[in-house]
């Protein structure tokens, strides 16, 4: 089934979850993480669905709540995850002497690559290197992963120029199926462009709508291009709900 045919049939799903990414999906990637702005139409779209009686709107991200709060400005309605489904702004898990030492170890290796950036998080230490050159950060990224490995109880992702190291317990398909299931949602439309999102993929099923943006392999049904199909997809969600 094309995409347009599958969001064309939301209207019959009793309960809906749209759930998407931020940055390469609703935001354009930025060289820096920092100034990264949301599609407004993107954002407006959300407000409007997340307005609706039966559909819960959501925005699950690998940035920090806090971050994705202020990032995102005044968006009523639209729930916010952070860190892959581990940050609703509420209790830290727990590991936290273990991201003070991730932080150490990931700040010496930010000291040694000019143009990288350090992105300390409740549960987590993101490692940016958009902006550094790619032989010192392909070495930099190797020393990152080979302490990583010496501890078990990390776990590390790749991502967009992004190596992240975490003693959370979830990843974005759990954080998505227990939404599903808090919203009593029969389907759910969900998009993302990176590494992490795919958790949320591999877990969809035959009523549920999987968009990956942008090239590379993935376990979505469906792809677009980039954040201004992602708008159309949004409205026409809309349309489908009458
Ligand atoms: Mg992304």
């Amino acid at each position: 089934m094309t995409l347009e045919a599958a969001l064309a049939r939301l209207g019959e799903c009793r309960g809906l979850l749209v759930a998407s990414d931020f940055d390469g999906t609703l935001a354009p990637i930025v060289s820096r993480p920092d100034r990264a702005v949301g599609d407004p139409s993107a954002l407006q779209s959300l407000v409007r669905l997340a307005r609706r009686d039966g559909v819960v709107v959501a925005i699950v991200s690998g940035r920090a709540f806090a971050e994705l709060r202020s990032l995102l400005g005044d968006a009523p309605g639209v729930v916010l995850i952070g860190e892959h489904g581990n940050d609703r702004g509420e209790e830290v898990v727990g590991g936290v002497e273990m991201v003070d030492e991730m932080a150490a170890f990931i700040r010496g290796v930010g000291d040694n690559l000019p143009g990288s950036a350090v992105e300390v998080k409740r549960h987590g230490v993101g490692f940016h290197y958009r902006r550094a050159d790619a032989a010192p950060a392909e070495k930099a990224v190797d020393s990152i992963l080979s302490w990583a490995e010496e501890r078990p109880d990390i776990t590390v992702t790749e991502g967009k120029e992004l190596v992240e190291m975490s003693v959370a317990p979830h990843h974005k398909g759990d954080a998505v199926l227990a939404l599903k299931e808090e919203a009593g949602a029969e389907c759910v439309v969900f998009i993302g462009d990176d590494a992490t999102d795919e958790n949320v993929f591999a877990m969809l099923g035959p009523e549920d709508i999987g968009i990956k943006v942008g090239p590379g392999e993935t376990a979505a049904r469906h792809r677009v291009d980039d954040v201004s199909d992602v708008v159309e997809v949004l409205a026409a969600i809309e349309s489908a709900l009458g």
